[in-house]
């Protein structure tokens, strides 16, 4: 039996312990599930979307609670913790406003029969496997659209996440969604192989890292279920030219350090043509200095500290041997002195295609630049990793930046911006950032029965 502890990394205290699911609980899980999508899937859809909106409202009213949950658990500033909520509640609103007409029966050319028509119908009981990055956002992208779908979900958070993902089991509750629609589920990853296996349980979706997503994925393979994978990015943002570069660098800067670094969609490759270079670093160093590390809980902190302890030595970890293998350290690239998990914003050059920092994704406050001798060199650069999740490219020539980014290898590609993320926006990434999509109406199509129905 596991247990899920949640640790302040502002502080390294151990705050609350909760207590694992036995393999009986497991099977009785299922079961649960089993009823409660029985029920849900002929509760009307209307119906389902008045829950949704009610979850909405309940999010906004119990904001400042959920917010300050997520400040103590994973070190998340309150002012980004407070714009995580909001995003969840418009999620919400967003499934809530466009599910009904999305979930519309269509009619099709008959051809030959008096009809055909194509019903959109719930798959079952779901698995979701979720991150600590975005303990709310990252969840409500999964669930929003599948229970407006009719679908009923088996939920298994990060386990250094366990107040916030009970907290949200309470609020959708509250809000209508009955019990056993929605179980929040204190899972080991052993046990989520076993929920897969189960018969009832359908498909699956995990955010997370290659490795746990190969794992669930092969599960779900063995057994003919269907997966989603959000999975990690090492993001190139390439700058072709500028007109203000301190604030294109600032802009950088603030993207590259939100949530401490820890966003898989965040920029984590500068790719910055040659002219640009010098000047570029230069700005990007000072912004990364001028941040304010420190208590997540104080509203003048930029920055708080990485989610755990041992997240913050993995960073320290990537950057030694960056260093080590020679790459050029600009600021940063050390642990901060004092309790807790802060590391300090780190700026590194010089990487290339023999290092492993080259390929692998730095899941901290570590902005990495390359200097491109020409377009086709930037995108080139850009490339060649094996993730492919979003990348920008920042111009004022907006046609040309346009047709850069068309040749990114990416699931979201943005000109003059970087990760925007908006209910209605599809979000997902390419090869080993994962496969399918959330949010909009495409994250209602992946655990949809899009069911024929022909009558002659
Ligand atoms: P992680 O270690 O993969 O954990 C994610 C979830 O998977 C947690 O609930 C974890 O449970 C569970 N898990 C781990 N191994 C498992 C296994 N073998 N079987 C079943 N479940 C398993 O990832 P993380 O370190 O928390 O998150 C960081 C990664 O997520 C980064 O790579 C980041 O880029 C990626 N991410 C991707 C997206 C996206 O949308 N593409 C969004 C956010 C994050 P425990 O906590 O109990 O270990």
């Amino acid at each position: 039996m596991s247990t899920y502890v949640t640790a302040n990394p502002t502080t390294g205290a151990t705050e609350r312990e909760f207590p694992g699911l036995s393999d009986d609980d497991v099977r009785a899980v299922a079961q649960r599930a089993d009823a409660g999508f029985r029920q849900w899937r002929d509760t009307p859809v209307k119906q389902r979307a008045e829950v949704l909106a009610r979850t909405a409202e309940i999010y906004e009213k119990r904001a400042d609670e959920l917010s300050a949950a997520i400040t103590t658990e994973m070190g998340k500033p309150k002012a980004e913790a407070d714009g995580e909520v909001q995003l969840a509640a418009a999620i919400y609103r967003w499934y809530a406003d466009h599910g009904p007409e999305l979930l519309e029966t269509e009619t099709l050319d008959p051809q030959g029969a008096q009809e055909s028509i194509v019903q959109r119908r719930p798959v079952g009981p779901l698995v979701g496997v979720m991150p600590w990055n975005y303990p709310y956002y990252q969840v409500v992208r999964f669930v929003a659209p599948n229970l407006m779908v009719g679908n009923s979900i088996i939920l298994k958070h990060a386990s250094i996440c366990a107040a916030s993902s009970q907290l949200m089991a309470e609020i959708l509750h509250e809000a209508g969604v009955p019990e056993d629609v929605y179980i929040n589920a204190f899972a080991s990853s052993g046990q989520v192989a076993d929920l897969i296996a189960d018969p009832i349980v359908q498909g699956v979706s995990l955010t997370g890292s290659e490795k746990a997503g190969a794992s669930v994925a092969q599960t779900a393979a063995e057994n003919l279920k269907k997966s989603v994978l959000e999975l990690g990015g090492s993001d190139p943002f390439i700058l072709l030219d500028t007109e203000d570069m301190s604030r294109t660098a600032g802009i950088a800067a603030k993207a590259r350090l939100s949530n401490a670094g820890q966003a898989c969609n965040s920029p984590k490759r500068f790719i910055v043509l040659d002219h640009l270079y010098d000047d570029f670093v230069k700005e990007l160093v000072s912004q990364f200095e001028s941040v304010t590390v420190g208590d997540p809980t104080d509203p003048d902190t930029d920055m708080g500290p990485l989610s755990s302890i041992s997240a913050r030595d993995g960073v320290a970890e990537q950057v030694d041997t960056a260093v080590k293998q020679g790459a050029t350290l600009h600021t940063g690239g050390r642990s901060l002195d004092r309790d807790g998990a802060f590391y300090a914003p780190t700026v590194l050059t010089g990487i290339t295609s023999e290092m492993d920092a080259y390929s692998e994704e730095i899941f901290g406050p570590v902005g990495m630049v390359y200097r491109a001798s020409s377009i086709d060199d930037a995108v080139e650069l850009a490339n060649d990793v094996g993730f492919g999740l979003s990348g920008s490219v920042w111009s004022t020539d907006l046609d040309k930046a346009q047709q850069v980014a068309d040749r990114l290898e990416v699931g979201m590609a943005y000109v003059n911006e970087h990760g925007t993320t908006l209910p209605g926006l599809p979000f997902g990434g390419v090869k080993r950032s994962g496969y399918g999509r959330e949010l909009g109406r495409w994250g209602m199509g992946e655990f949809v029965n899009t069911r024929l129905r022909r009558t002659s």
